[in-house]
This record gives structure tokens, sequence and C-alpha cells, in this order.
């Protein structure tokens, strides 16, 4: 990855330049008003914030490769589509994974999923609008059809046909989480989730591979031994997104009530701190813009590539969604290398769903849900090319810039500090993001 001096923090380090530079213009002036510079310069902050050093040191421990090489190792299990052997043998890997990282206090939700239970709605319905698209937006431009492959024959890869194979069947449902512990307040948690499961005989490399590698690089930062934080911080791999957000429902509807109790009484833990937020990681990488007319999509990264946030309007938590959403866009300014952020008001059809009239709940991706990747704007949604190969770094890039993105802002709401950093004040000067 590209890196560069981190110019960006809080307390900008120009500062001493600028306070030397107004000593020497004072020295000319008058000596009223070079007392008064004095004393301006010397209220002005001389070193960058030791939290601003920590959470940009924590966004310099992201990295291209990892975030690649573990993208690849998900799709070793094919698309992992829901009640497959290969499913849940992606689950034991993501929680191999995760206690490797140090994320050992690691736990499952289990669930049944019956394929014929009617389908509770993904989010609200659209609006009697023209060309209204789900969440409630609208299309604009061109559109390009998509859907879900379950053909087989689509994919050109024998081994990956072979792979994929085996279908679903009814039954017992796993998804795993585990949890950094606030230091002050483990009572209280934000929830960071992507969706481990796939479909469309590809790879799900980009659905949702891109965000459960996301989610779990998060998990390997924050646990750290070195890393504190305030508050809890919750990394969820859900299961079955692709059936209609189950793995989220069952979460929602086995633990919401048991949110911010301590248990057992007097031991100062709490199996599910109450819940501060929520925050979904869902297709991260492909932002090639709106399909041409003949229905084809530019094989590169657009130039205007961004990462985009949303929360729903309509949700109960609206308001508070919204300013966690700038939150995030904040921390893109200050921690993202390359990619910028946009915040829109659409989010949709995505694990966030079921959080968002309890919860402040926002969903990050490559574009807009409704009207853009609704509007056919990644041709590998649910594909047989979905695949690790189809992705170049640019793209690549562009899940990492969300990584950044999410590891500043989370740092920042949790009040992560660097342990290690107090002992190593000169740090500051090499740090690189
Ligand atoms: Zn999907």
């Amino acid at each position: 990855m590209r890196t560069h001096r981190t110019d960006n923090r809080r307390n900008p380090p120009a500062t001493a330049t600028a306070g030397s530079h107004r000593l020497r213009r004072a020295s000319v002036l008058a000596l009223g008003i070079a007392v008064a510079s004095i004393a301006l310069a010397e209220t002005a902050p001389v070193h960058a914030g030791t939290e601003a050093d920590a959470i940009a040191t924590l966004v310099g421990r992201l990295g291209l490769d990892r975030y690649k090489a573990t993208i690849k190792g998900l799709t070793q299990f094919g698309d992992r589509r829901q009640g497959t052997d290969r499913n849940r043998a992606a689950v034991d890997w993501i929680e191999a994974q995760l206690k490797g990282y140090g994320c050992t206090n690691t736990a499952r939700i289990r669930y049944e999923y019956v394929a014929s239970a009617p389908r509770a709605p993904s989010g609200p319905a659209p609006a009697a609008a023209p060309a209204a698209a789900q969440g409630g937006a609208r299309y604009r431009g061109t559109r390009a059809a998509t859907g879900v492959n379950t053909d087989a024959m689509l994919q050109p890869y024998e081994r990956l046909r072979a792979l994929n194979a085996q279908p679903p069947t009814d039954g017992i449902r796993e998804e795993v989480y585990c949890t950094k512990v606030g230091k002050t307040h483990p009572e209280e948690m934000y929830i960071v989730g992507a969706h481990m499961d796939g479909h469309g005989w590809g790879e799900a490399a980009n659905d949702d591979g891109s965000g459960t590698a996301l989610v779990m690089e998060l998990a390997r930062v924050f646990a750290a031994a070195d890393v504190t934080t305030e508050r809890s911080i919750r990394f969820v791999l859900w299961n079955n997104e692709e059936t209609g957000l189950n793995g989220a429902r069952a979460y929602v509807e086995q633990r919401a009530a048991l949110q911010g109790k301590e248990d057992p009484a007097g031991s100062g833990r709490y199996p599910e701190p109450r819940w501060l937020g929520m925050i979904q990681h869902d297709m991260m990488m492909f932002d090639h813009g709106m399909p041409h007319a003949d229905g084809t999509v530019a094989k590169e990264q657009r130039a205007e590539a961004d990462v985009n946030i949303e929360f729903q309007q309509l949700a109960k938590q609206s308001d508070a969604a919204q300013r966690l959403a700038w939150a995030f866009y904040a921390a893109n300014e200050a921690y993202a290398t390359e990619y910028p952020a946009s915040v829109g008001p659409h989010m949709t059809n995505t694990d966030s769903t079921p959080f968002m009239d309890l919860v402040p709940a926002i969903s990050l991706r490559e574009n807009e849900r409704g009207r853009e990747i609704g509007g056919g704007w990644d041709p590998h949604w649910h594909q047989p090319t979905d695949v690790y190969a189809t992705f170049s770094d640019a793209d690549f890039r562009l899940g990492l810039n969300a990584a950044q993105t999410s590891l500043g802002a989370i740092a920042r709401l949790t009040g992560a500090f660097l342990t290690s950093l107090k002992f190593l004040p000169a740090a500051r000067d090499k740090i690189h993001v």
C-alpha cells in the first residue's frame, strides 16, 4: 500500500512551525502585539495528542497484503452457502483465525433455518415514486440486469463447480463472534459485522468475503496486547444473510433482552453489553461506475470510487444513525489513505436492518445498495465471476480504505489507546498510515 505521513491528525503537527513564524513576525512589531503573539503561540498545542497517535498507529497496522490474504483464505470454502458443509467449515476457520489473532473469547449464536419459512422484509418498502429503488432510493441513469445465478454450468472452473455442489439443507445454523472487552465501560459496545455466507456459484469474494475479511482484520488489530479501549467492541460474522438476514435477526431475537446485564451479578462481566451502534460491511471492493448503454460495466475501478456509508431515514433511530454515519465520514477524512466516503439515507437489505429501530445502525458498501447495486453497477453480484481473481489491487484497496475508515471511527468511538505509545513518545514522528 501507498504510505505517507499522517498530517491529518486531530492537532496538525504544523503548529510548532506556525508558532515560530508568529514569533519571528512579532519581533518587528510593537511590544504589546509581540506579547499577544507569544501568548497565542504558547497556548497552541505543541504536538499531536496521544489518542490521535494511537489511532493512526492502529490504522497503520492494516495492510493490503493481509486484507487480500484473508479474503483469499475465505475463498477456499467456495461460495460458503448457508446450510452446507463448506459453510460450516468456513465458520470453524473464521473462529480459528479470530482466536489466532488473540480475540480468544469467541462464542456462537445457534438458530434454526427452514428455507420454506416466510421471508421478512429486508428494509422499508420502496416509495411510490418514479423508478423507486429499495430502501427509499430512486434509480437514475442506465440500469443493468441483476439476479442470483443458480446454474452451476455458468461457472467455468470445474474445481469451483465441485466445491459448490452440495445443496443446503434445513436445520441448525451457527455464526461466530468475539469481543474486545472495554476497560472502563465493559457494559457498553459497538457491534461491527459482515456476513460470511454467499451464493451464486462463485467464491463470494466480494459478497461478502470483502466485508468478512475487513471485520476479521479489525478484530486482529484491536486484539493486540498493547491495545485498550474504554468501551467494548463485538466482531460478528453473520450467517444466512443471503436468505433474508436470518443470522442477524436471530442475534437480535436472542440477545436484545440481555443487554447491559451483569452476569453473574458482581462479576463485572457483561455477556451482552448494551448496544451503542451497529456497523455492517457488505460488498466493499467494486465501484466501476454506472453500466454503459449496452449493460456492460467498465473494467477498471473508477477514479471517483468511494466508500458509501448509509443510514435509513425511516428507522426509529434515524437521527442518531445519521450522526454515526457522519462520524464514520470524518474518520474516513482523517485515516483513509486513498478513497473518500459519502453518506446517504437509504440503507437497506443488510444485516443492520434488524437493528435499525433499536440502535443507531449504518452500513458501509462499495456503492449505494438501492440505486446503484440494485441498478446493476456490480456485474459480479451473486454471479460465478465473484471470485478472487476477478478483482484488481485498485478494487482491494477500496475495501482496505473502508477498513481504515471503520477502524478509525470505532477506535475514536470506543476510546482506543495504545499502551506501548506511553513509553515511546518519539514514535509519534514515525507513524505511517
Ligand atoms: Zn449478497
